[in-house]
Parts: structure tokens; C-alpha cells; sequence
């Protein structure tokens, strides 16, 4: 009977090929339609996913693997992170995640994935239309990472608009290990980050929350010039059209699921996105195939994306001021130990810096 479910993905980013791949897994081809020419953002980029957001999965890639039959093999290990804000630093080591090529780069998550895939039929250049393919399909998976047909069918409710500007950086750089940066005059209560590809290249980002467009420019230059990087030498600029932040009140509506970040499982906090996708991408060939309850499987995720994503409306009124107190705090060896195992729960630990911060600024 499985054999007879005709379903069509849209999109085939790590939620549209996690699900094609589960869905071959339990003996459905689909058909994914994917509006470029190949998989991959066109930009080069590279994700980070962090064990410290996924405190029950203790280490991300074994959870992946055993869970999910899904190996990724990561460009490096996390084990360095450097936090710094104006007048602070912290740095933290450790098995703290890893970081994973995005794009169109041969070992990229997209490509490990698509390189999995034995039987579906993968539709390049078609851009393609759920109300059609829902008349004419079983079931539509959305992944398109947008958040257009949630909207549509008035399921999304909008928390941010990000505006993303940086580019390939060419320089001297440590693997594994990445930089963030906490700065109101130029980040506001977004951040900048340097995440090496290899030694002698880095992704160079700055995520604003608020600023226009118009600003972003200008916010990078200054962020450049603040911290130092202005020697660098970029191959390329990125600046990829703002984005949507939210989540959805509903997942399914009829035979269409949402999925990935057109499901609203991004988490608002640093923008990682790529675990949620590919667990709603299987979740959703579980459920079509196996006629279980969507809803019900993904909410968890939900509430724990949006658990993350919290934290986002406490930054949104913290000062210079209160991002040194925040690092010196992280800095600490009771929390920088605490950070070094991975096992805490994230909740906890940014609910105690918070406390403590808010108790320094009530004494003054
Ligand atoms: C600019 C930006 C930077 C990000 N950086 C990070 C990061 O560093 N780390 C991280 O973990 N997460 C990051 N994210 C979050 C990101 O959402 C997830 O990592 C992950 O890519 C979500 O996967 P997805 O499959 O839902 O969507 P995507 O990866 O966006 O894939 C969607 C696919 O659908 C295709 N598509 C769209 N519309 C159509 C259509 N109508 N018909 C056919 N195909 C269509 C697109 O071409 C694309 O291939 C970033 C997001 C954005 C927008």
C-alpha cells in the first residue's frame, strides 16, 4: 500500500531531504521539487549545532546517528568558543558541538544527504505550488524555509525579522573553534560571529534584529573596525533578503505539513535551525506513512525551540553594561564548568547568569 503514497516534498534543504531519505526508509519514493538547479543555499555557510542546546541528546551527532540513522560527518568539532563583548571575554572549551557546511559545498549537510538518497525523483528547477501539488498528491511536505505558506494558510505568527550581512573572510584562523561577538553599537541585541571553514577562510556574519537593511552595511563596517578585523579580506559579500522568525500554532492543515524552518523551528536565540529541520523532516514521513499524529510528534520540538528562543526577549533590553557582566559571569569556573559538561540543562544555566545580572543591576 505504501508503495501507492504519493507524496511531494517542497524544497530540499536538510528538512526536504531528511524527510525524502525516512520516507525511502519506509518504502515510499517522493517527489521532491526544488526551485535551483542543485541543493544548498547559495551561499557558503557553516552551521553550528551546539550540545549545549540539546541537553538530552548529550552529543548531537550520536543522537542523530542512533536515533535517526542519520550520520553526519561534520567539518570540525566545536571545541572552542570565544564570547566577547565590549569589556569582557570568556572562553569556553570543551565537546561543545560541531560545525557543519551548509551549500553548495561537496561535503555540505545538503549534499551528505542527497548523496544518501537511492529512489526519489529530485525535480531541480521548479519552483513549485502546494495548492496544485495538494490536489494532486497524497501528501505535501513543506520545507521550503519560508515561512509564506504558513502564512498563507494562517497558521505562522511573526516574532522578529533578522537582517543577516557578512561574507567569506580570508585570514588566519583556528578550526573548530568560533567567535562571538555581543556589541549594541553594532550588533544591537543581535551578535557577529567569525567561523572558520579551514585555516585561511571564515564565515564573517552579523545578525541584526532590528536594523534596516539599509544599516546593516554600515553596522559590519563598524563591527570590523571595533574588533580589529578590519585587515580582512573578503572573496565575497553576503547579503541574503531579511528573514522571518516565528513559530506556528498549527503544523498540518488537511494533507499538508510544515516542516523545518517553514514550520518555524529556527530557535531566536542564535538562529540554529538545521537539528529542528531534519527531525521535522522525519517526523513527517513517519507520520504520512505510518498514519500517526504530526501535531502530537513535533510539538515537543516546539516547546523546546521556543524555550531557546525566550531568552532572545530578556536580551532585547540588555545594555553594553550587561553583556560584560553576562561574559565576566560565563568566565566564572562554577559556570564555565558547568558549561564544559554537556549534560546541564541550558534553561538553568542562562536562568542563574540572568538572576545574578539582574541582581547586580538592582543593587546599584
Ligand atoms: C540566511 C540564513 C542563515 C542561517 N544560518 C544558519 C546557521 O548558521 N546555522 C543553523 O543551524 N541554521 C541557520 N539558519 C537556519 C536555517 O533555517 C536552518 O539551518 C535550515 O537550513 C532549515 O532547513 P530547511 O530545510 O527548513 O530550509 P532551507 O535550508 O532554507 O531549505 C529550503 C529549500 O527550499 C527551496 N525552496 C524554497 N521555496 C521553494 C519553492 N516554492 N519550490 C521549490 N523549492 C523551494 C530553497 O531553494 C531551499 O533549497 C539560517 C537561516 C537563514 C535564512
Amino acid at each position: 500500500m505504501n508503495k501507492k503514497l504519493k507524496i511531494a516534498i517542497i524544497g530540499s534543504g536538510p528538512a526536504g531531504l531528511a524527510c525524502a531519505l525516512e520516507c525511502e526508509r519506509l518504502g515510499v519514493n517522493a517527489d521532491v521539487f526544488e526551485r535551483d538547479k542543485s541543493v544548498g543555499w547559495i551561499w557558503p555557510s557553516v552551521s553550528v549545532q551546539l550540545n549545549i542546546f540539546e541537553s538530552k541528546m548529550k552529543d548531537i551527532r550520536k543522537y542523530m546517528a542512533k536515533s535517526y540513522g542519520l550520520d553526519i560527518k561534520p567539518l570540525f568539532e566545536c571545541n572552542h568558543f570565544v564570547l566577547k563583548s565590549p569589556n569582557a571575554r570568556a572562553e569556553v572549551s570543551g565537546n561543545l558541538g560541531y560545525f557543519l557546511a551548509r551549500g553548495k559545498y561537496v561535503d555540505s549537510l545538503e549534499n551528505q544527504l542527497l548523496r544518501e538518497l537511492q529512489q526519489t525523483a529530485m525535480h531541480y528547477n521548479r519552483p513549485a505550488d502546494y495548492k496544485e501539488l495538494s490536489k494532486k498528491y497524497d501528501a505535501v511536505v513543506i520545507a521550503t524555509g519560508k515561512e509564506t505558506v504558513a502564512k498563507e494558510l494562517g497558521v505562522w505568527e511573526q516574532k522578529d525579522l533578522v537582517n543577516i550581512y557578512g561574507g567569506l573572510a580570508l585570514g588566519d584562523f583556528t578550526p573548530g573553534s568560533s567567535t562571538i561577538y555581543f556589541n549594541t553599537d553594532y550588533s544591537g541585541t543581535g551578535y557577529a560571529r567569525v567561523t572558520p571553514i579551514n585555516n585561511t577562510q571564515a564565515v564573517v556574519k552579523i545578525y541584526n534584529f532590528e536594523s534596516s537593511i539599509s544599516e546593516i552595511d554600515s553596522n559590519f563596517t563598524h563591527f570590523l573596525a571595533t574588533e580589529g578585523l578590519e585587515h580582512l579580506e573578503f572573496l565575497y559579500h553576503i547579503k541574503p533578503p531579511p528573514f522571518s522568525v516565528g513559530k506556528v500554532t498549527r503544523f498540518q492543515k488537511d494533507n499538508i505539513y510544515l516542516t523545518g524552518r517553514a514550520a518555524g523551528l529556527t530557535e531566536r536565540l542564535t538562529g540554529i535551525g538545521s537539528v529542528g529541520a531534519l527531525i521535522s523532516g522525519i517526523f513527517a514521513a513517519r507520520a504520512i506513512i505510518k498514519g500517526k499524529e504530526y501535531e502530537a510528534m513535533v510539538k515537543p520540538l516546539q516547546d523546546h525551540i521556543e524555550n531557546i528562543s525566550a531568552f532572545r526577549d530578556r536580551m532585547k533590553s540588555l545594555t553594553n553594561k550587561d553583556f560584560d557582566r553576562i561574559i565576566t559571569l560565563i568566565d566564572t569556573p562554577g559556570v564555565k564548568q558547568t558549561i564544559y559538561n554537556s549534560g546541564f540543562n541550558l534553561t538553568d544555566i542562562f536562568g542563574s547568569v540572568i538572576k545574578k545580572v539582574n541582581k547586580l543591576i538592582s543593587a546599584e
